[in-house]
């Protein structure tokens, strides 16, 4: 999508055929597309092909891997792809959210602000990261709040496009607290706007989930405001 526009999963954007080929495609489903066999080969095997992989793109750009700072470089970006910034394409590690009844019958919106977050957009494998911003009413369970952090930085850590990512925080957090009334604002940098194509440094892409009372404009505009307070 472009930089500066505002989207919810209610009304989806039109593309232009222009926004095709170079650019970001949305997808249909909410689902990071993966093949059935995704995890057939474990975690080491997965870090020796990527590793052989990697050091084949460095060589064809003429790279001298014999040179003591690139030696390493290979196997260093493989272990970080497969352990740590696409850790989230393994169900694996999927957080796990334990759940506490609501002692305080505390009945209002809750919110999680400012959750830092860095993830990998899917179409230049470049960073994409900023803030999301997580709301929810209580249907009779809460989660610590270190868990909601835990959820974004799983979904993060995938290759995204940022409205997939949005959706799927707000569907696992309706999964984790069977609850229906959520909302996911993210505000997100996406280096591949900043540092290369039109080259804008500036942008910000905002991207938002509403379900249930979020879809009540007194309730969705309280939690823009809380977001938008200092
Ligand atoms: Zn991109």
């Amino acid at each position: 999508m472009r930089p500066n526009e505002t989207s919810s999963n209610s009304q989806p954007n039109k593309l232009n055929d222009d926004e095709f080929g170079d650019d970001h495609v949305a997808s249909s489903s909410f689902e990071t597309p993966m093949r059935a066999d995704a995890f057939d080969l474990d975690d080491e095997e997965k870090i020796t092909r990527i590793e052989g992989h990697f050091r084949e793109i460095m060589n064809i750009l003429g790279l001298d891997l014999n040179d003591d700072s690139l030696q390493g470089t290979p196997r260093r970006v493989a272990k970080m792809y497969v352990k740590e910034v696409f850790a989230g394409l393994n169900p694996k590690n999927r957080p796990h959210a334990r759940l506490f009844d609501n002692k305080y019958n505390y009945d209002q919106m809750l919110v999680e602000k400012d959750i830092t977050f860095y993830s990998h957009c899917e179409h230049h494998f470049v960073p994409i990261y900023g803030k999301a911003h997580v709301a929810y009413f209580s249907h009779g369970k809460v989660i610590g709040l270190s868990k909601i952090n835990r959820i974004v930085q799983y979904f993060s850590k995938r290759p995204q496009v940022q409205e997939r990512l949005t959706v799927q925080i707000g569907k696992e957090i309706e999964r984790v607290l069977h609850t229906q009334d959520v909302g996911v604002v993210i505000d997100a940098n996406h280096m591949c706007v900043a540092s290369r194509g039109v080259g804008d440094t500036n942008s910000k892409t905002g991207t938002a989930y509403f379900s249930g009372k979020f879809n009540d404009e007194n309730i969705k505009r309280e939690f823009l405001n809380y977001i938008n307070s200092k």
